[in-house]
C-alpha cells in the first residue's frame, strides 16, 4: 500500500464523528473540550484574516471571546511545540480572533423553520449553546432565566478583571439575533412549573448549572457570605469593603476570585485559608503570583474550625493545621490534623468558597427524573429518564469548565434534534456549514477515533525554526490601582500573526511539498491541498516522504506489499 496523507478537511466543521477525510489530529484539538478547529483558526490568523478565524470557531463554539479569556487551556498543556521550545498561546489566539474578527464576521443562518418549540431552562454556557445550535437547526427556542441578566456564571459571577461583561454580552447578542428569546427574572419552579413547560414545548433542556452553595459545617458559619452570592452581588452593586479585614475560606478559583474582588472593593486586609499547600494549589501559578502581588495572605494547609463572634459581629476565624486530606466519591472531605497547631485570623467579613451543587428543586414532583450519586441529573445522550426532558452542563456533569458546558449544550442540541425527528439516540453525526452558512447534517457509518500525533512522530522537526512564544500583555494589577479593568490585554496583531505562524500543524497536511521533493521514485505529485500518489504500484515504501514531513501527516497501511 502506498503512503496515506492526512489531508485537512476543507469544510467548516461543527462536529465530525466520522473524521471524514482526516485520519490524524493534534493533541491540542484532541484535548480541547469543544474540539475547536485550532489549526484552521491559527492558519487564518497567520494569513491575516481574524474574521475567517472567528467564523471557523463560531461554527462549533458560540463563545470564543469567553473561552478565549477564561478557559484554563488544556490544549496548551498538550501542545507538541511545548516539547520543542514553548507551547502555542492557543487561548490568546482564540481571544484575538474573537476580538479582532468581530467587525468583519460572516454570520451563520438558521435552517428553515421546523415548527418545533424548545424550552431551555438556564441561560449559562450550556443553555445558550444549546439555544444557538437549536436555532440554527430551525427550531423556535425560548430560554427561561431566573437571574436579572442572561449569561450564567460567566456573565453574573466571573469578575470583570478576568472577563468584561461586554464580551459575554456581544456573544449573547449574536445568539439573540438568531431569534432566540430569553425571559430573564423567570425562575422555573417558582414563576412557571416544569410540567407546564413540558406541556407547552416539544422538548425541554435543563441547564440550571450548580447554584446551591455548600457551606463548611463549622460553628457560626451562617455569619459567612456564600462566595458566588458575594461575587454576583459585587458584579451588580460594587458595594464597598473599605477598611475591612476579609477572610476567604477555600482554595479554588472561586476563592481567589473572591480575594481579588475584595481587594478591589477596598478591603484593608485580605487573607485566604485553604487546605492545599502552596506547591499543590488548585489554581494556576499566575493566580498565586497575582495574590502575592496584591498583598493577599495565603494561609495554606489549614481547615477553618470556627468563626469567632462578639456583639453580633464576626471577629476572627480559627483554623486547624492539616497533615493530609482527601475527598470521597460523594465529595465528603476526610482530613488528618497536626495536633495542637492552630491559626487565628482577624476578620470583619468571612466568605465561604467550599463548592457548589445543583439546585434541582424545580424537579420536585417529577418522580421520574433519576439522579446520580452526587445529586446531578442522570443522562444518557443528554436525555433524562423523563421523555422529552434533556439536561446539559453542570446540573448533569457536576462542576466543570465553561468550555465543557458549551460542548455539552451543543451535544444536547443535536440529541434533541434527533429525538424530535424520531431518530435513534447516540448515532454518529457529522455536521458541516455549507456555502450559505447553514448547517448540513450527514450520518457517517461509524464513529472514528483519529490518531493523535505525538511530538516524537514529527521526524523533520528541524524544518521549523525555533521561536519563542508570544505572550499576551498583562497589566500588573498594581498598575491598575486594583480596579476592575481587565488585566490581560491580549495579543497585538503582529504578535498574534507571529504566534499563529509557530504552529507545527501536527497531523494536518499543509501542502508544503517536502514529501514530493524527497520521494526518490518520483511517484508523488503536488495535488489539490495535499500530495497525490501518482504511481501507486511503484512505491517501494522507503519512507522518505514520512521522514521529510514536518507535520507527521504521512502513514503507511500494513501489511506492506513491496517489489523488493
Ligand atoms: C466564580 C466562578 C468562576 C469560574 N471561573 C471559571 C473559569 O475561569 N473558567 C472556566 O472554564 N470555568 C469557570 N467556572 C465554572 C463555569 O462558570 C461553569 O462550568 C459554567 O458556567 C457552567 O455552565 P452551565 O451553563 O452549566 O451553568 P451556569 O453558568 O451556572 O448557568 C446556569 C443558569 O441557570 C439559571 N438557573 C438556575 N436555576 C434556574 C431555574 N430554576 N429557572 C431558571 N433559571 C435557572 C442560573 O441563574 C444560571 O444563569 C467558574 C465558576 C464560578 C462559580
Ligand atoms: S476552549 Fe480552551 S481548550 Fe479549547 S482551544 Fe480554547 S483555550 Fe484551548
Ligand atoms: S503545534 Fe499547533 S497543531 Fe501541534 S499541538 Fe501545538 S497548536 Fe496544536
Ligand atoms: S511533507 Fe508537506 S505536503 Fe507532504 S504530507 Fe507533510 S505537510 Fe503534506
Amino acid at each position: 500500500m502506498p503512503p496515506v496523507f492526512s489531508k485537512e478537511t476543507r469544510k467548516v466543521c461543527v462536529r465530525n464523528d466520522g473524521r471524514t477525510g482526516q485520519g490524524r489530529t493534534s493533541p491540542c484539538e484532541n484535548k480541547c473540550p469543544l474540539g475547536n478547529p485550532i489549526q484552521k483558526m491559527e492558519r487564518a490568523v497567520a494569513e491575516g484574516d481574524p474574521s475567517l478565524a472567528l467564523y471557523l470557531l463560531r461554527a462549533s463554539n458560540p463563545f470564543p471571546g469567553v473561552t478565549g479569556r477564561v478557559c484554563p487551556h488544556p490544549c496548551e498543556e498538550a501542545c507538541n511545540r511545548g516539547q520543542y521550545d514553548e507551547a502555542l498561546s492557543i487561548r490568546a489566539l482564540e481571544r484575538f480572533a474573537a476580538d479582532a474578527g468581530a467587525a468583519g464576521l460572516k454570520r451563520l443562518s438558521p435552517l428553515p423553520s421546523s415548527g418545533k418549540k424548545i424550552a431551555v431552562i438556564g441561560s449559562g454556557p450550556a443553555g445558550l449553546s444549546c439555544a444557538y445550535f437549536s436555532a440554527l437547526l430551525g427550531h423556535e427556542v425560548t430560554v427561561f432565566e431566573a437571574a436579572p441578566v442572561a449569561g450564567g456564571v460567566p456573565r453574573q459571577a466571573i469578575p470583570d478583571f478576568r472577563l468584561p461583561k461586554d464580551v459575554a454580552d456581544r456573544e449573547l447578542g449574536l445568539i439573540l439575533d438568531l431569534g432566540v428569546r430569553v425571559l430573564t427574572n423567570t425562575e422555573v419552579g417558582r414563576d412557571v412549573s416544569l410540567r407546564e413547560l413540558m406541556q407547552r414545548y416539544d422538548a425541554c433542556l435543563l441547564a440550571v448549572g450548580s447554584r446551591k452553595e455548600r457551606m463548611l459545617n463549622i460553628p457560626d458559619i451562617e455569619r459567612a457570605l456564600p462566595a458566588v452570592s458575594f461575587l454576583r452581588e459585587a458584579n451588580l452593586s460594587r458595594g464597598s469593603l473599605a477598611g475591612k479585614k476579609v477572610v476567604i475560606l477555600g482554595g479554588g478559583g472561586v476563592a481567589f476570585d473572591c480575594a481579588f474582588t475584595a481587594r478591589r472593593l477596598g478591603a484593608a486586609r485580605t487573607s485566604l485559608i485553604c487546605l492545599e499547600l502552596r506547591d499543590a494549589m488548585r489554581v494556576s501559578q499566575a493566580e498565586v503570583e497575582q495574590a502575592d502581588d496584591e498583598s493577599i495572605t495565603l494561609h495554606t494547609g489549614h481547615l477553618a474550625a470556627s468563626l469567632e463572634c462578639g456583639e453580633g459581629m464576626v471577629r476572627a476565624v480559627t483554623a486547624d493545621a492539616v497533615s493530609s486530606f482527601s475527598f470521597d466519591e460523594t465529595g465528603t472531605l476526610h482530613a488528618e490534623f497536626v495536633p495542637g497547631r492552630k491559626l487565628r485570623v482577624e476578620a470583619d467579613v468571612v466568605i465561604c468558597a467550599s463548592g457548589l451543587t445543583a439546585d434541582l428543586d424545580l424537579l420536585e414532583g417529577e418522580a421520574g427524573v433519576e439522579r446520580t450519586p452526587r445529586g446531578c441529573v442522570k443522562t444518557v445522550h443528554c436525555a433524562t429518564s423523563l421523555p422529552g426532558l434533556f439536561a446539559a452542563g453542570e446540573c448533569a456533569a457536576g462542576p466543570s469548565l465553561v468550555s465543557s458546558a458549551i460542548a455539552e449544550g451543543r451535544a444536547a442540541a443535536f440529541d434533541i434534534h434527533a429525538w424530535l425527528n424520531g431518530e435513534e439516540a447516540g448515532r454518529p453525526l457529522d455536521v458541516w456549514v455549507d456555502e450559505e452558512g447553514r448547517l448540513a447534517l450527514e450520518r457517517p457509518e461509524a464513529k472514528a477515533v483519529p490518531h493523535e500525533v505525538k511530538f516524537g512522530e514529527i521526524v523533520n522537526i528541524v524544518h521549523h525554526a525555533k521561536a519563542s512564544r508570544n505572550n499576551t500583555v498583562n497589566l500588573a494589577s498594581r498598575d491598575t490601582w486594583l480596579a476592575f479593568e481587565e488585566l490581560d490585554r491580549g495579543l497585538a496583531p503582529e504578535a498574534a500573526r507571529a504566534e499563529a505562524e509557530r504552529c507545527l500543524h501536527c497531523g494536518h497536511c499543509q501542502a508544503c511539498g517536502e514529501c514530493v521533493a524527497s520521494c526518490p521514485g518520483l511517484i508523488l505529485k503536488a495535488g489539490d491541498g495535499a500530495p497525490e500518489v501518482a504511481y501507486p504500484d511503484e512505491c517501494w515504501h522507503c519512507g522518505c516522504c514520512r521522514l521529510a514531513c514536518p507535520g507527521a501527516c504521512v502513514s503507511f497501511k500494513f501489511p506492506l506489499h513491496t517489489f523488493l
